[in-house]
């Protein structure tokens, strides 16, 4: 028998010394995955009657919701991009297509932070807000964070969702919370004298912030590890998931140093965190189901091999998101976790992108410049092609992309020299004539002897 979805989001803390909070946590790995599969199950069918992003996404692919009769059925549903997220915001402003619950339903609006692009907007519902605070909770939880414990949110409130996200975990968690903020000037020299008054026990922050509030606590005279931090959690960027800097970050606080999150389309975010054993991010997978698939053929990795996250809420009724492509490369591991939770692991984080820059003549060019000038040329296709060789000294860049008009060449060579700093050479081939490919890896075709990227996140 299957539990009523969606889960209500309602509150049942556990007790102080319990160190779960549900017992999917610590269930047989099998048996897990007929909870995820359940849940899975009602939130496609709920995608498929409300959504009409995933009605025609689906339908193109030929799958329908009885597609779905294992959890492994769900590797022939589509991925989702970012792009095609923005797309579908332009053509159906402002929340696009996927917004499956009524106006009046939207309890909170954010967005993409990026200054570049148009932004992305994110609506979320008031039920669906609060079960965001429920999962956070609950991963807070293990990170050993408790009621009497009060959290400093070190971090920008205002679209950038990772310090709601903190906010409401903590609120919901019945501890108390200081949302603090970041960013306006002079406020880390204020952040130290709250600090010193108020005595939070656990931060909330990116890692750099942390590092930068130490070095300016260190000028002072003051000693981070006299803060009295015991629990500091992150996200947004990698730092905390990088060995070194974890190290640094502990022994210059004195407190347990926690990596955490996935991506902001798939809040409640922190379904990718550590537990306070810090053996690598756990995917808390009965609340967002993540698959690792293979950069270059889409299908999901068997055992511990490399490969990009692919996430699906399972609880979302206002912007669900079913198999959101991240293009992150990780690699999970299902050894068992000195906590007892049975969830699988990214022992090394998440710690590349499959779009990584390409160093061509010593210029740094990224994949989605190329394109991003490629696609500004009138009378291009979509479909291209970068091939890097070096037959000699020097590196050769040829840019193959599709067009009616052999003319397009100059314009293409300029627009891309001038977003990339290198000018290809240009082959144009009629339309239709580049194998079709789902991956911007497979548009990169790298020839020389050395790779030459550099993962970042
Ligand atoms: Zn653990």
């Amino acid at each position: 028998m299957s539990a009523p979805w969606p889960p209500s989001g309602r509150i049942e803390l556990p007790d102080t010394d319990e160190p779960y909070w549900a017992p999917e946590e610590t269930m047989d790995p099998e048996q897990r995955r007929g909870v995820v599969f359940d849940k899975l199950r009602e939130q496609v069918r709920y995608c498929w009657e409300r959504s009409p992003f995933y009605r025609e996404l689906w339908s193109d692919a030929g799958v329908f919701p009885e597609t779905l009769r294992t959890l492994d059925d769900l590797r022939h549903f589509p991925f989702v991009k970012k792009e095609q997220i923005r797309a579908d915001q332009v053509a159906h402003p402002p929340f696009g297509s996927n917004i499956c619950c009524p106006p009046e339903a939207i309890a909170h609006i954010h967005g993409t932070s990026g200054t570049t692009g148009r932004p992305t907007a994110f609506a979320i519902s008031r039920d669906d807000w609060l079960r965001i605070a429920a999962a956070h909770a609950r991963i807070m939880w293990s990170f050993g964070i408790r009621r009497t414990d009060t959290v400093f949110i070190g971090s920008f409130f205002s679209l950038y969702l990772g310090s709601w996200g903190a906010l409401i975990g903590t609120e919901a968690l019945g501890a108390r919370a200081f949302p603090f903020g970041a960013g306006v000037p002079g406020q880390t020299e204020r952040a130290l004298e709250y600090i010193d008054l108020i005595r939070p026990t656990a931060f909330y922050g990116t890692p750099s912030y942390a590092l930068h509030l130490a070095k300016v606590a260190a000028k002072r005279g003051v000693d981070p590890k006299d803060f009295g931090f015991k629990i500091m959690f992150f996200s947004g960027e990698p730092g905390a998931g990088i060995p070194a800097t974890k190290k640094r970050i502990e022994d210059t606080f004195g407190a347990i140093c926690i990596d955490s999150g996935s991506m902001a389309e798939m809040t409640p975010w922190m379904t990718n965190s550590e537990c306070s054993h810090r053996s690598g991010m756990h995917l808390w997978e009965d609340l967002v189901y993540t698959e690792i698939v293979d950069r270059e053929t889409g299908e999901p990795v068997e055992g511990d091999g490399e490969g990009v996250p692919v996430y699906t809420h399972l609880e979302r009724t206002s912007q669900p998101m079913i198999r959101l492509y991240s293009g992150d490369l990780t690699h999970a591991t299902s050894d068992p976790c000195p906590c007892g939770r049975t969830y699988r692991r990214l022992p090394d984080g998440i710690y590349g992108r499959v779009d990584d820059m390409l160093i061509i003549r010593g210029v740094n060019v990224y994949p989605n410049a190329v394109e991003n000038a490629l696609a500004s040329v009138p009378g291009v296709g979509s479909e291209y092609r970068i091939v890097i060789e070096r037959p000699g000294e020097l590196d050769v860049f040829r840019l193959e992309v599709e067009s009616t008009e052999p003319s397009v060449a100059d314009a293409v060579r300029d627009r891309v020299k001038s977003a990339a700093g290198v000018g290809p050479d240009v082959v144009v081939h009629p339309p239709d004539t580049l194998e079709t490919t789902e991956f911007k890896s497979r548009r990169v075709d790298d020839r020389r002897n050395t790779a030459a990227s550099t993962p970042s996140h």
